[in-house]
C-alpha cells in the first residue's frame, strides 16, 4: 500500500468510524456467541501473498465487528468503562502515524515535554499538591507495581535491586478486603509474597477500618515484620468505597510506611470542586494513580501515576547502558520512570482531550453522569422488590432484585439468572460483584455518550426481566 492508496482507504475508514458511532445502538452491546466462533471463520495459516485491502476491511466488518463487545455503546454499564472521545481517537490516528518510540527525551523531545506538561495539567485539575510529579503508565496495575517496587527499594536502601533478597526481609503490604486484585499481583511480582499482603476488614460502607489497620501493624511489628506499604482505595472496584485517607495516612506517617492511593476509576471525579474533599489527607501520600482511560474520555491505555519522591522512582528503575546514554540533563527520560523501555506517545491524546473538552467540558460530562446516577438511584429506591446494597458516592449503583419470600441463597441465584438473561439479550451489558456474600448487579453510568434515555431503557428492561423470573 502506498501513500495514495492509504489515503483512499483511510477516508473510507474514517467514514466507517463516524457511521459506527452514529449507528452504534443498532449493535448488541455484547455478542451472544460461543467460544471459537470467530477463530472458526478465519484461516489457520497466514497468507503467502498480498491480500487486497478491500478484502481485509470486509472481513473486519463481517467477522471481527460482530464478535466485539461494544465498549462505547451507551447501553454498556458493565465493569468500569474504557471510554473514548473523538479528540482522543483523532490523536490516536496521529500517534500511530508518527509511530515514535518515546523512551527518552531525544527519541522524541515533543513527546517527553508534552507528557511532562499534560501530567502537570492533570495534577492541577485533580488538585494534587505541587510536589507530586506525574508520568503516564499503561495501566493502574503497572503504576501500583511501580509504587510497591519503589517502596521496597527505598526501605531497603536500594539493596534488593543490587543484591537481591537477603532472605531476612519480612515486608508487609496492606489494603482492604475490597481492594483491587492488581495489588496482590504487584505483591507477587515484587517478591514480597502474597501471604504478606494483609487484607484489612472494612466497615458497613466497605471502607477500610483504620483501627484494624493500626492493630495489624502493631502485631506485625511485634512479630518482626517490616510494614512497607498501605494501599488506600479511593473508589474500590466493587462498589466505589472510599478508604479514609487522613486516618490511614496518619498511621503510615507514624510507622514510616509508604502510602499509595489507588483512585483508578474515581480519581477522575477529583476534577470536580465538589469532590475535592476526597483529597483530605493527601499530604501523607507518597504515590497516587488514576486512569484517564476509564472515566476521562481518553483511549486505553493512559494511566496517570503521580509520585512525591520522583528521585526514588527513577533510582528504582534507571538503567543506563552505553547505547542509551545521552547528554541532556533537565529533561525527562521516561524509560527510567517505570518498567518498560519502549513507550508509546500517550500524552498526545490526553492533550487533545483536555484542550478540546476544556476543563469545563469534562466537568460537565462527569456531572451529567452523576446526575443520571442520582435519578436512577431514586427509581431503584422507590421499588419495593429492589434494594441498593452500598452507598453511591459516584456513578456506580450496586443493587439486587429482592422479591419477597426468598432466602439469601435463592436471592443470589435469581440475581445471577437476572444478570445472565439481561446480558444474553444483547440490549444491555452489566456485571456483578459480591458484597458480604450477596450477589449484586453493578450499574455503572460512565460511557461517553450515555444519555438519560439509555439509563431509563436499561432500568425498564431490568424490571421487566426480573419480574418475568418470578411468574
Ligand atoms: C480498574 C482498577 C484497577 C486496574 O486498572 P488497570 O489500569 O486495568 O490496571 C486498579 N484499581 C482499581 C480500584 C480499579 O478500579
Amino acid at each position: 500500500m502506498d501513500a495514495d492508496e492509504f489515503k483512499k482507504w483511510a477516508y473510507e475508514i474514517v467514514d466507517w468510524i463516524s457511521d459506527y458511532f452514529k449507528n452504534i445502538e443498532a449493535y448488541n452491546v455484547k455478542p451472544n456467541i460461543q467460544p471459537g466462533a470467530i477463530k472458526n471463520q478465519l484461516p489457520l495459516n497466514p497468507p503467502e501473498d498480498s491480500e487486497k485491502f478491500e478484502n481485509i476491511l470486509d472481513d473486519f466488518k463481517k467477522i471481527i465487528v460482530p464478535g466485539m463487545t461494544h465498549w462505547q455503546h451507551p447501553n454498556f454499564f458493565a465493569y468500569f468503562p474504557a471510554n473514548t472521545s473523538f479528540p482522543s481517537i483523532a490523536a490516536e490516528f496521529l500517534t500511530s502515524a508518527l509511530a515514535a518510540q518515546c523512551m527518552m527525551w531525544q527519541t522524541s523531545p515533543a513527546a517527553a515535554e508534552l507528557e511532562e506538561l499534560t501530567m502537570d495539567w492533570l495534577r492541577k485539575m485533580i488538585g494534587l499538591p505541587e510536589d507530586f510529579t506525574g508520568v503516564i503508565q499503561d495501566t493502574a496495575s503497572t503504576a501500583t507495581l511501580c509504587s510497591i517496587l519503589t517502596a521496597r527499594e527505598k526501605f531497603s536502601s536500594f539493596d534488593i535491586n543490587t543484591k537481591g533478597f537477603s532472605g531476612d526481609e519480612q515486608f508487609r503490604v496492606y489494603c482492604s478486603t475490597e481492594a483491587h486484585s492488581s495489588i496482590e499481583k504487584a505483591v507477587k511480582i515484587a517478591g514480597i509474597g502474597k501471604e504478606n499482603l494483609v487484607k484489612i476488614p472494612v466497615d458497613e460502607n466497605f471502607a477500610m477500618l483504620p483501627a484494624e489497620l493500626e492493630k495489624q501493624i502493631e502485631i506485625d511489628i511485634i512479630n518482626g515484620y517490616k510494614p512497607l506499604c498501605v494501599v488506600d482505595a479511593l473508589g474500590t472496584t466493587g462498589c466505589t468505597a472510599i478508604d479514609p485517607l487522613k486516618e490511614i495516612g496518619e498511621i503510615c506517617i507514624e510507622n514510616n510506611i509508604w502510602l499509595h492511593v489507588d483512585a483508578a476509576f474515581a480519581g477522575s471525579a477529583l476534577i470536580l470542586p465538589e469532590y475535592k474533599w476526597m483529597l483530605y489527607g493527601i499530604e501523607y501520600a507518597d504515590s497516587f494513580v488514576f486512569n484517564p482511560h476509564k472515566w476521562l474520555f481518553t483511549n486505553f491505555d493512559c494511566s496517570a501515576y503521580f509520585v512525591r519522591d520522583k528521585e526514588s522512582l527513577i533510582r528504582t528503575f534507571e538503567i543506563v547502558p552505553e547505547y542509551l546514554k545521552s547528554a541532556e540533563s533537565q529533561v525527562n527520560n521516561y524509560k527510567d520512570w517505570g518498567i518498560q523501555l519502549g513507550r508509546r506517545f500517550r500524552a498526545l491524546k490526553l492533550w487533545f482531550v483536555i484542550r478540546n473538552f476544556g476543563v469545563n467540558g469534562l466537568q460537565e460530562k462527569l456531572r451529567y453522569h452523576l446526575e443520571l446516577t442520582r435519578e436512577l438511584k431514586q427509581k431503584i429506591e422507590s421499588e419495593n422488590d429492589f434494594e441498593i446494597l452500598a452507598p453511591v458516592p459516584f456513578n456506580v449503583i450496586c443493587f439486587r432484585f429482592k422479591p419477597a419470600g426468598l432466602n439469601e441463597d435463592e436471592l443470589n441465584k435469581i440475581n445471577e439468572m437476572l444478570l445472565s438473561n439481561l446480558n444474553d439479550s444483547g440490549k444491555i451489558f452489566l456485571t456483578h460483584t459480591k458484597l458480604n456474600g450477596k450477589f449484586v448487579i453493578r450499574f455503572v453510568i460512565a460511557t461517553t455518550n450515555v444519555e438519560s434515555r439509555h439509563v431509563e431503557h436499561g432500568w425498564e428492561l431490568i424490571k421487566k426481566v426480573a419480574h418475568s423470573l418470578i411468574i
